[in-house]
């Protein structure tokens, strides 16, 4: 695609950013085929290669209006179109220039405004959402229908092992996750433990930014960040052999910190080391395959699961099929998913803000997910799985929390 950058955005590392990304683009309209909100809309506008071109004329110095900004808020962020696209172009770098942009130049009304300031200002602190949850859980049964679903039962935590390994590896806690299903991490601490690898939190670690960042508020995403990185490099000083991280949508943030941060003196170097440490959960389970082989129960009859891999899995991270041969060493039958590679409509703060459209791909995920008629669904992203459990009919639990539950 030929571009021709307006003089105010042209020479700054945004502006060179987004150029080398447009002219990546041919216009051949494969993404479309794999578009959410293009399937459910069916308006260019609302597929990749419209909003690619929204971009484009923003960034070549064309008046930017509300409609710009309607079609980037549609959009999910899925990354889908990446894994599609040919040509390879980075759609999610690009979203983040021009929704930034969009952001600089059309004003929002005072009720969304208001939403997404209070969003920001409450999922990414432990305590505060701790709290708000625990006032939901009392309060559920004189809560409407629609807010309720969404607080759900509290998860047993478990037995955290104490840390007695040589072999140490930190472990994000995040911000809603402890809150929501404690049981995770706990999980994976147990299963690590069982394998020779004590999983440690850095007690000043805490949201990895992700929210904030897409939000828009990608100023105030950075101090997370940094927060971070401080809290961990004493750690990894010591010898920490990874950063593992059991929420997909965080992992893919923290492996991102290393280009978030690439033009700050201070920090480029230590971001671009702490995400060459991140590893998604499957990741090191796959690495320690050996170390679990023999440590399973024998297979019962409730082993039918249905896996949903969350966007930042597959299309973020790109990490497609090991989870799913972790759950088939563990001895469970993964029952068939159809549109594996499309969004449940969950993707951040999305369902609070696009509460239609993300009804929509949910109604089609979980019938997807319960077409062959599992026992249980396992996913790997706390986002995910709050969201299609309002809906689902049957538990919806992370992976780990799965394959932990089948050791001997
Ligand atoms: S990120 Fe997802 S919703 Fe957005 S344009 Fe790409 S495929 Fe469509
Ligand atoms: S598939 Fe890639 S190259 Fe083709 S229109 Fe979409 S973004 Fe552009």
């Amino acid at each position: 695609m030929q571009t021709q950058l307006a003089d105010w955005i042209r020479d700054t590392p945004a502006g060179v950013e987004a150029d080398s990304i447009l002219r990546k683009c041919v216009h051949c309209g494969f993404c479309l085929a794999t578009c959410p909100t293009y399937n459910l809309l069916g308006d260019e506008l609302d597929s990749p290669r419209g909003r690619i071109y929204l971009m484009k004329q923003m960034l070549e110095g064309a008046p930017v209006t509300r409609r710009t900004q309607l079609h980037l808020d549609r959009c999910l962020t899925c990354r889908a179109c990446e894994t599609t696209c040919p040509s390879g172009v980075e759609y999610g770098k690009l979203a983040d220039i021009g929704r930034n942009l969009v952001e600089e130049k059309v004003q929002r009304t005072g009720g969304d405004r208001l939403r997404r300031w209070f969003l920001k200002t409450t999922l990414p602190h432990r305590g505060l959402f701790g709290f708000a949850l625990a006032v939901g859980r009392v309060f559920r049964a004189v809560l409407p229908n629609a807010v309720a679903s969404r607080v759900p039962e509290v998860r047993p935590r478990g037995a955290i092992p104490e840390a007695r390994h040589g072999r140490r590896m930190l472990v994000l806690a995040g911000c809603v996750q402890p809150s929501l299903a404690p049981s995770i991490n706990a999980s994976a601490a147990r299963l690590f433990d069982r394998i020779g690898i004590s999983l440690v939190e850095a007690p000043q670690a805490g949201c990895c930014g992700a929210v904030t960042h897409h939000l828009n508020y990608q100023e105030e995403a950075l101090g997370y960040v940094k927060r971070n990185i401080d809290a961990w490099w004493p750690h990894v000083e010591a010898g920490a052999e990874a950063i593992v991280i059991t929420a997909s949508g965080c992992g893919t943030m923290v492996k991102d910190y290393g280009h978030l941060l690439r033009h700050d003196p201070d920090y480029a170097a230590k971001a671009e080391r702490i995400s060459g440490l991140a590893r998604d959960v499957s990741e090191v389970i796959a690495g320690e395959r050996q170390a679990l082989a023999g440590k399973f129960r024998a297979p019962d009859d409730r082993m039918s699961i249905a896996f949903h891999s969350p966007c930042s899995l597959q299309h973020g991270l790109k990490i497609v099929g090991t989870v799913e041969a972790i759950l088939r060493d563990a001895g469970f039958t993964l029952t068939p998913v159809p549109d594996s590679h499309l969004c449940c409509g969950s993707a951040g703060t999305y369902s609070i803000l696009e509460p239609e459209l993300s009804k929509r791909l949910l109604h089609a995920k979980v019938s997807a997910l319960t077409s062959g008629q599992p026992a249980e669904i396992a996913t790997a992203n706390i986002g995910c799985l709050a969201h299609i459990a309002t809906e689902s009919g049957v538990p919806v639990r992370h992976w780990i929390e799965l394959v932990e539950g089948r050791l001997a």
